[in-house]
């Protein structure tokens, strides 16, 4: 048996439902759509691909985490095989506690799931991203956050997608000792490195805030989005936090990723060395990110990248 019964799985957006939903088509034979949250994004979610959405409705004053109580008594009681949960901070959360409420542990930011013998199994990395620790799951449900270079991956669904009904879950006593005061919107930075076909990606190399007018000027020219290292973002606070890639950042696949300045440490090159080619611009021949590299350039950055502009602009 190659598949197992019934695969839930759970988002914070409608839109990460598609590729969610692709996942577990290949897992299980049933797959239904948990949603936390407003009847609208329930029905947001109903094309899918899930054979079913199942609301976790969220009331007046309460906070969507409230809505976690009523999943894991769900799944207490349906006993679905998996939990499948789009990676986000909110639902990291939720998939602690409902890992925790079936006595479970939670396999984090896998970057594969498969069932093989009628046993589900997930392949996530460890040691900083030095190494790989498959995981097979010896209890229902498994619960198990889907990282982003896994979803993005996702072939869509072939063939038209069921129309799934909606169905709303009773509501289990949520008991978290908050209460909803206030919603307002904050400014961030929409940037979806993890999608981009091609990153540049800028390390402590770069002297000044300023010369990433350099970098971007680069990357404009070879139609890239711009990405960093944690020390770019998180120390000097040059680019934010959504731009930063690595084992604690944005984790991409893309065609082509260039690394800028940047040393070459496993946690920063863990999220992009998967790239179909790796090009390294650094002005010391031993740096690390060399060895990772298709492609080297020993230089100065200051020398080398306007050099690169002017030529793909002549
Ligand atoms: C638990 C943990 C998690 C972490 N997670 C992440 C993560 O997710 N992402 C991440 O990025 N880091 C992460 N780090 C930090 C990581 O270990 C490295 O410290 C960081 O990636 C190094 O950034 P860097 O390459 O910009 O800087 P450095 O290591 O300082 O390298 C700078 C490079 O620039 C080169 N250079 C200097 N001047 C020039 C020039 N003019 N021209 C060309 N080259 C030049 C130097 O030769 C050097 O190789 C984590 C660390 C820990 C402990």
């Amino acid at each position: 048996m190659s598949r197992v019964n019934t695969v839930w799985v759970l988002g914070e957006t409608p839109e990460s439902y598609a590729s969610l939903c692709s996942v577990a088509r290949r897992l299980g034979d049933t797959v239904e759509a948990v949603v936390l949250g407003s009847a609208d994004a329930a029905q947001a979610v109903k094309g899918a691909g899930a054979d079913a959405v199942l609301l976790a409705a969220k009331r007046d004053g309460a906070l969507v985490e409230d809505c976690v109580a009523t999943v894991a008594a769900a799944a207490a009681e349906r006993k679905p095989d998996a939990i499948l949960v789009a990676t986000t901070k909110r639902m990291r959360l939720a998939a602690a506690r409902i890992a925790a409420s079936a006595h479970t542990r939670v396999v984090n930011d896998a970057t594969r799931v498969w069932v093989d013998d009628g046993c589900l199994f997930a392949e996530h990395m460890v040691f900083g991203g030095s190494a790989y620790s498959i995981e097979k799951a010896t209890s229902a449900p498994a619960v198990i956050l889907l990282g982003d270079g896994l979803l993005l991956n996702e072939p869509p669904l072939e063939g038209d997608a069921p129309e799934a009904a909606v169905t709303e879950l009773p509501a289990a006593d949520a008991a978290s000792g908050l209460k909803l005061i206030e919603t307002k919107p904050r400014t961030v930075e929409s940037v979806n490195l993890a999608a981009a076909r091609r990153v540049v990606s800028v390390g402590r190399g770069i002297e000044n805030e300023e010369d990433l007018q350099m970098i971007n000027e680069f990357a404009q020219a070879i139609e890239a989005e711009v990405g960093c290292t944690r020390p770019i973002a998180e120390g000097v606070n040059w680019m934010s936090r959504e731009r930063y890639i690595g084992v604690s950042g944005a984790m991409l696949k893309p065609d082509v990723f260039v690394a800028v300045g940047v040393s070459g440490q496993i946690q920063h090159m863990v999220g992009a060395n998967t790239a179909k080619t790796i090009i390294a611009i650094n002005k010391d021949k031993n740096a690390p990110v060399f060895k990772q590299a298709d492609y080297g350039i020993v230089g100065d950055l200051y020398e080398v990248v306007p050099k690169l502009v002017a030529g793909l602009k002549a």
